[in-house]
């Protein structure tokens, strides 16, 4: 029996510049890869047009290299990449399982208001508040007027239908073993956003099966989103890959690094004059002979 080749990937969005926690998560994908003698992918997931910087990915694609990474070209950039998820879309909505949204953020919070429930009460889920359903309630006539009349809408999957349809499911998980699907913790979540017709959820799936990633890893901040990436796959019948959710690096005081801390940022390091090996060390990785390399 042959067994399958181990493909990781890192898949930062280009919005700011890599801190040690990207780096962290950079050598987890590249040492697993490599200890399976695999394949490591970089992806720039650039949707977020208003946000991302072609500076910012020059920049992590350089940071990246310094410390000692390469990976196969072409690199799949996500904004050029919307037909895929256009097709993703379109398999869903001929199952029934989408619908448009035209809620704005200020009537999402007006009708959980309405509901009555006092805001530390609103039911959360893990992007945020979980949707009240006022679209969901739409007549298609209704539906189509407001598309007609041009007014700005989003895709949102009908979570309970699409749960129904796909049964239960599971996902295994290298650090925690095998974890059952729980995709309605989202509600309805948006798959196509208003200003660009998908989403986080929606690409990741689909690229993670179009470069045939066999072995995702990346930070258990996006645990929960395992949940509907797992549901998603049943529906587009993709393969469900391995996953490896790995611990976050915190700063001196316990506080998860982020973008704007450009005090950690690997670039910043480098400048003041550490070595790639300091700075991979600093992110966990240790060269070998220089100490024990962490579990
Ligand atoms: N692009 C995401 C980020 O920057 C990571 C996506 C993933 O690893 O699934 O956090």
């Amino acid at each position: 029996m042959s067994v399958p080749e181990i493909v990781t990937r890192f898949a930062p969005s280009p919005t700011g510049l890599l801190h040690l926690g990207h780096a962290h998560s950079a050598l987890f994908a590249w040492t697993a890869a490599r200890a399976a003698g695999g394949r490591f992918l970089l992806r720039i997931e650039d949707i977020d047009l208003s946000r991302s910087r072609p500076e910012y990915e020059a920049a992590l694609m350089e940071d990246l290299a310094w410390l000692g990474l390469s990976w196969p070209q072409p690199v799949r950039r996500q904004s050029e990449h919307l037909a895929d998820y256009h097709a993703a879309l379109d398999r869903l909505s001929g199952q029934g399982l989408l619908y448009p949204c035209f809620c704005t953020r200020r009537d999402i919070a007006d009708e959980i208001a309405r509901s009555g429930a006092a805001p530390h009460m609103t039911p959360m889920g893990p992007d945020g508040p979980i949707y009240p359903g006022i679209c969901r309630h739409l007549s298609a006539e209704e539906r189509a007027r407001r598309i007609a009349a041009g007014e700005a809408y989003a895709l949102r999957l009908d979570v309970g239908k699409a749960s129904a349809l796909a049964g239960s499911l599971a996902w295994h998980d290298r650090g925690r073993g095998t974890i059952a699907a729980t995709p309605e913790i989202f509600g309805d979540v948006v798959l196509a956003r208003k200003d660009i017709a998908t989403s986080y959820h929606l690409s990741v799936t689909v690229d993670d099966a179009l470069q045939g990633v066999t072995l995702v890893t990346r930070g258990e901040d996006l645990l929960a989103a395992t949940h509907l990436h797992r549901l998603l796959q049943a529906l587009l019948v993709l393969p469900t890959p391995d996953y490896h959710h790995h611990g976050l690096i915190t700063d001196a005081a316990g506080r998860r690094l982020a973008k704007r801390d450009d005090a950690r940022s690997i670039r910043s390091l480098k400048e003041a004059g550490h070595s790639a090996g300091e700075v991979r060390s600093m992110a966990g990785y240790p060269d070998q002979g220089d100490r024990e390399r962490p579990a």
